[in-house]
């Protein structure tokens, strides 16, 4: 399993009819350049043997979800309820059951009640502890209050914001779609830096982190908004820790890169890919060939290991 590959293969037509918000489809295209990089050094999954690893060491595996998109019917996923159902069951057949679930946002496509209800129905079959954050899909029209009625952390600040411990990790879930636009992609905002500089006041700097929030924490390609404004005041405060790991969703593609002590991974969609950074006229739900659908669609598996830190794998549906 690589974990830091895209298919690049796998690049099929966009589809502007299906484009997020409809906003982004206004947006020019500009500029040639790649902005993203994979480097090396981004750590490995550990592999066959490695679930032995991570629990006979005191650690623990835990899993991350993204972009599920449920009440999406366009033709790149018809189904994208039938495709979360296998990203779980991939999860469920793991050789060590994850000691918790995180969904990193777009559970739903608008935002709608049913959809809502529909997600968390197929979701709770997991029955695995699940900690949600919202994306962009799911704060439509009524700043998520829907959203955070079914999936909001007990003691989240007001704007859902919230942090918790599990066997000697910190986990901070971020909210980075209240200000989303597709010009200037996510904001965190004064109240939320303000919040997370206290929330690691006290931290030991050997404390492992890691981040979730939805859109990318770095700017892979801020002409299609997939970055956040201010999310480097964030690193400032976060920059003293020996391990941080960050966890985004929102592209719908593996991107990963290594700064110093901090590892960003976006992660696969649950429903449907998108176009490579500056791959399309814009970006939005790419339609791949049927047979290629699964392997472009997919999991990741966490390990962490007292001793030897945090290591991720992407486990496709095809794989
Ligand atoms: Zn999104």
């Amino acid at each position: 399993m690589d974990t830091t590959s895209i298919d690049r293969q796998s690049i099929g037509p966009n589809e502007p009819g299906h484009t997020r918000r409809g906003l982004l489809k206004c947006m020019a295209w500009a500029g040639t350049g790649i902005l993203w990089t994979m480097s090396g050094g981004v750590p490995k999954g550990f592999g066959l043997g490695g679930e032995a690893v991570a629990s006979e060491t005191g650690g623990f595996t835990f899993v991350q979800i993204s972009d599920s998109h449920i009440g999406f019917k366009g033709a790149a996923n018809p189904a994208p309820d039938a495709t979360l159902q296998q990203a779980l069951a991939k999860i469920a057949a793991l050789p060590n059951r994850p000691a918790l679930m995180l969904h990193t946002g777009d559970v739903s496509h608008l935002s709608k009640p049913a959809e809502l209800d529909a997600a968390a129905e197929i979701l709770k079959t997991a029955r695995l502890d699940t900690h949600f954050i919202p994306g962009e899909h799911d704060v439509i029209g009524d700043d998520g209050k829907a959203f955070f009625a079914r999936f909001g952390a007990p003691g989240a600040a007001p704007g859902g914001w919230y942090s918790f411990d599990h066997g000697g990790v910190h986990f901070i879930a971020l909210v980075n779609v209240l200000g989303f636009t597709p010009g200037t992609g996510g904001t965190l905002g004064p109240t939320q830096l303000e919040w997370l500089e206290d929330d690691l006041k006290g931290k030991g700097a050997s404390t492992p982190i890691v981040v979730m929030a939805h859109v990318p924490l770095w700017p892979i390609y801020p002409q299609w908004g997939w970055t956040t404004g201010d999310a480097g005041q964030a690193f400032t405060y976060l920059r003293r820790f020996g391990s941080v790991t960050v966890l985004n969703g929102h592209i719908h593609q593996i991107v990963q890169k290594v700064e110093d002590k901090v590892t960003f991974h976006t992660a696969m969609s649950t429903a449907f890919p998108q176009p490579a950074p500056g791959q399309a006229p814009s970006p939005g739900p790419m339609k791949v060939p049927a047979d290629k659908l699964k392997s472009m669609l997919g999991v990741r598996r966490i390990d962490y290991a007292p001793a030897t830190g945090l290591a991720a794998a992407d486990l496709t549906l095809a794989s």
